[in-house]
């Protein structure tokens, strides 16, 4: 069931992804060549306690940390620790909260220093394939329209969408309806309605769309350990149209 918000609840919403952006910016300006991953993680945490809100995956499934930090071929849900960032590395950083009882859900990809060629194209055709799929969002339309636009763009830039992982419904919880795979045809799917509110968020990899979990129980990575990237926004219909609500 999709559960429609009130102005005032994307109002709320609004609040928790500002967070959201502002402490991936952060994380995104202080990021460095030899820094541990943890640390990021250390960034985050300190966002939250400023900003006196709650790290929303810390302990989601048990998930040990705040924010994931997925480097290279790792697509998401990496868990940050003791590996040190190098000039070249891709890194996703994935991270929501939770403030006024709404959650907000955002991810990046940054680039470590200087990056390749391949690097940089791919991180264009991830955050362009988020923002066509953002174009999508109108009332009395198909969901599956996104889902289409998303692997337009980035099949056609020759790159491939992850399969595994959606896009889903957020509000009061941090996943909720409708799933939103990266990929298939269009005019599938519920109608779009005023008040809905999504988490968009296209995974990629420059090979295959196939990946793997890690022993930890949390990474994935591509099978062929191909390079990944990972843009993500929430975002709400309005009656003036779609907003982005994790967007500075
Ligand atoms: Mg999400």
């Amino acid at each position: 069931m999709i559960l429609l918000k009130s102005p005032q609840e994307i109002a709320k919403m609004e609040k928790a992804n500002r967070y959201v952006a502002e402490i991936l910016a952060e994380i995104k300006e202080r990021i460095r060549p030899g820094m541990e991953t943890r640390e990021l993680d250390v960034i985050a945490e300190e966002g939250c306690r400023r900003r006196q809100v709650k790290p929303a995956f810390k302990g989601y499934r048990n998930f040990p940390a705040c924010i994931c930090v997925s480097v290279n071929e790792e697509v998401v849900h990496g868990i940050p620790g003791h590996r040190r960032l190098k000039e070249g590395d891709l890194v996703s950083l994935d991270f929501g909260v939770q403030c006024d009882g709404f959650f907000g859900d955002a991810a990046i990809t940054v680039a470590v220093g200087e990056v390749s060629s391949q690097a940089r194209r791919l991180m264009r055709a991830t955050e362009e394939s988020l923002y066509a799929a953002i174009n999508q969002v109108k009332a009395g339309e198909r969901l599956s329209n996104l889902s289409h636009a998303t692997q337009k763009v980035v099949e056609d830039y020759g790159f491939a969408v992850i399969r595994q992982f959606v896009g889903h419904g957020i509000g009061r919880s941090l996943h909720e309806d409708p799933q939103l795979p990266n990929f298939g045809p269009p005019g599938r799917g519920p109608i779009m309605q005023v008040g809905l509110t999504l988490a968009i968020e296209p995974m990629t990899s420059a090979g295959s769309w196939q990946v793997r979990i890690l022993k930890d129980g949390w990474t994935a990575v591509t099978k062929d350990g191909s390079l990944s990237a990972h843009f993500e926004h929430t975002v709400a219909l309005t009656e003036k149209g779609v907003l982005i609500l994790s967007k500075l």
